[in-house]
């Protein structure tokens, strides 16, 4: 069956852009939070960046609106019942993943599948928590959605082939170059990228350079567009913490030790951009 219709699940910083750019490839989306004032917020965001379109003229006034007509926000994990698909993007914590996953496995049609666009989490864990493995794939999108090309596609241990050739045909449809993963954690992405933003918060903990250094070395020197500590405070230093543990833990090596001061920030709830404080400060 093909996919028409797709719920994703969490309105934050990258469900609100899936929603985005699934909605504007024609596919009719259901946006679900638990929290409404973030289901509000996601929603906005979508219409803000839209309408930054439509003043770059990259996008017409009549598309601008249809695509906002084919999002619905939801406050009900119930409204999954009649959708193809589903992407969740909640926090990147297994007990709160695998929890959403049991429910919807006992929501969906037969035929949904059911996508999670975690960091690192193994997909085969999340995809235990159901009776229908074969669903469940990783969607991972990088940040900022709408502009990112990559999606890493993760095969869970029990993935079906039919399921995969489906997700990868939607990564296409919505302008993604989609890459074949296999399930382990960090996958590719985050298995390179975490550690070296893990080692430059420890190069600022221990006092080899000011934040600022750090980042001018890493995109002058390495040509990287944005720093490494810019970068955590982008992706959410919660985020960042999360993805280390889960190599940690997953790998058992002590070289994806998280570093104290991110630990620190964390526990501050000075998570980044997202909350106007990381690193870096943000108005
Ligand atoms: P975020 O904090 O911006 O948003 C998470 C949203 O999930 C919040 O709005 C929250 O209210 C909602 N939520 C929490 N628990 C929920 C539940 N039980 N049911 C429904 N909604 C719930 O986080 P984010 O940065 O958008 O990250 C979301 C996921 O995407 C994580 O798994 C993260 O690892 C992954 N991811 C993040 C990035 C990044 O750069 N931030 C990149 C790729 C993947």
């Amino acid at each position: 069956m093909k996919v028409r219709k797709i719920m994703v699940i969490g309105a934050g910083q990258m469900g609100a852009g899936i929603a985005q750019v699934c909605a504007r490839a024609g596919y009719e989306i259901v946006l679900y939070d638990i929290n409404p004032d973030n289901l509000k917020s996601g929603l906005n965001g979508i219409e803000k960046n839209l309408a930054r379109q439509v003043e770059k003229k990259r996008l017409s006034t009549e598309d601008r609106v249809s695509i906002m007509a084919k999002i619905k926000g939801s406050p009900a994990l119930h409204d999954a019942a009649d959708v193809d698909m589903v992407i969740e993007a909640v926090v990147e914590n297994m007990n709160v993943k695998r929890d959403i996953f049991s429910q919807l496995d006992e929501l969906v049609q037969d035929h949904t599948i059911l996508a999670s666009n975690t960091s690192s989490l193994p997909i085969t864990e999340i995809a235990a928590a159901t009776d229908r493995p074969e669903n469940v794939i990783g969607m991972h999108f990088m940040n900022p959605v709408p502009v990112m090309k990559l999606v890493e596609i993760i095969r869970g241990l029990a993935t079906s082939d039919e399921v995969y050739k489906k997700v990868e045909e939607v990564a296409k449809a919505i302008g993604k170059v989609p890459v074949e993963v296999n399930d382990f954690p960090g996958f590719v992405s985050n298995r390179i990228l975490m550690p070296m933003i893990n080692e430059a918060i420890y190069t600022l903990y221990e006092g080899v350079a000011t934040k600022e250094a750090i980042d001018e070395v890493i995109k002058l020197g390495m040509n990287h567009p944005m720093g490494p500590i810019e970068l955590a405070d982008f992706i959410g230093l919660d985020t960042c913490l999360f993805v280390m543990e889960t190599l940690h833990e997953g790998f058992g090596d002590d070289k994806y030790r998280p570093c104290p001061l991110l630990r620190k920030y964390v526990k501050a709830g000075w998570l980044g951009r997202k909350t106007g404080r990381g690193f870096y400060l943000y108005s």
